[in-house]
């Protein structure tokens, strides 16, 4: 297998910082750029991490398929360039909360007027990407299994419930009727909260969106393992996903 890392585009995006924070080098919102090698990549996603500062799992897991992507022999990726974002809450993570360093929860911040730096670097990249899809990544200490967030049956279908079987290998699945105050079937809710990381209002084709949550007190390397199996997953449903509609 030759070597295909020297032929991956890749890009490390200028550094954001929320402006009371200059003076710290490691609350940084970085991004990373990945693009499968080969055909042009059909599939422009964003993976978006640590928008809750205590929640590890899903960063450590991005970084992983970060750096797998970077490696041959990953034919997972094909057909995706793929966009990291994998500490979106970087105060918080630097003082080991959920909410950012000015108390607010920033995954209820979104296309709500809020003017927290954070929330509108992201809301910025989210409007001039145009992702075709946003898996965002998080832990619940609440809970003893994997689940999940998707609207409509289509996407539960081909994409959380093969996210949640794999990753069933590693941590099992959130059974309880309800999880995080809402109804749930074999780990999956179809609603969700106001506010949360999402595309733009206004974008369409509308942006395929999933959430991804790992039980958060579960060893920490099962919890990533999980993750990066989720969402592979959800990259070869996604991909059999759009062969199916395009011959409708
Ligand atoms: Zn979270």
């Amino acid at each position: 297998m030759p070597d295909l890392a020297p032929t991956l585009l890749n890009r490390l995006s200028p550094v954001v910082r929320p402006p009371a924070l200059h003076a710290r080098p490691d609350c940084m919102l970085t991004k990373r750029v990945r693009k499968a090698s080969g055909a042009a990549p059909s599939f422009k996603l964003g993976i978006f991490a640590g928008i809750h500062g205590d929640e590890p799992a899903g960063t450590l897991a991005a970084k992983q398929l970060f750096q797998e992507m970077s490696e041959p022999g990953h034919p997972e990726f094909r057909d995706f360039e793929l966009h990291f974002y994998p500490v979106c809450n970087p105060t918080g993570r630097h003082l080991g909360i959920r909410h950012n360093h000015r108390g607010l929860d920033l995954n209820r911040e979104f296309w709500s007027g809020s003017t927290e730096p954070e929330v509108l670097y992201l809301e910025s990249e989210l409007r001039r990407e145009r992702y075709d899809g946003i898996i965002a990544l998080h832990s619940d200490e609440d809970v003893e299994g994997c689940y999940g967030f998707v609207s409509g049956a289509l996407l539960s279908q081909h994409l959380l419930e093969p996210a949640l079987d794999a990753a069933a290998a590693h941590l099992p699945r959130e059974l309880s009727p309800v999880i995080d105050g809402f109804a749930a079937e074999r780990g999956i809710i179809k609603e969700g909260y106001h506010g949360i990381l999402s595309a733009p209002p206004e974008q369409r084709p509308q942006a395929l969106e999933i959430v991804f949550e790992t039980p958060g007190r579960a060893p920490m390397d099962r919890q990533v393992a999980a993750t990066v199996a989720a969402v592979k997953a959800i990259l070869a449903g996604y991909r059999e996903l759009q062969a199916y509609s395009a011959h409708l």
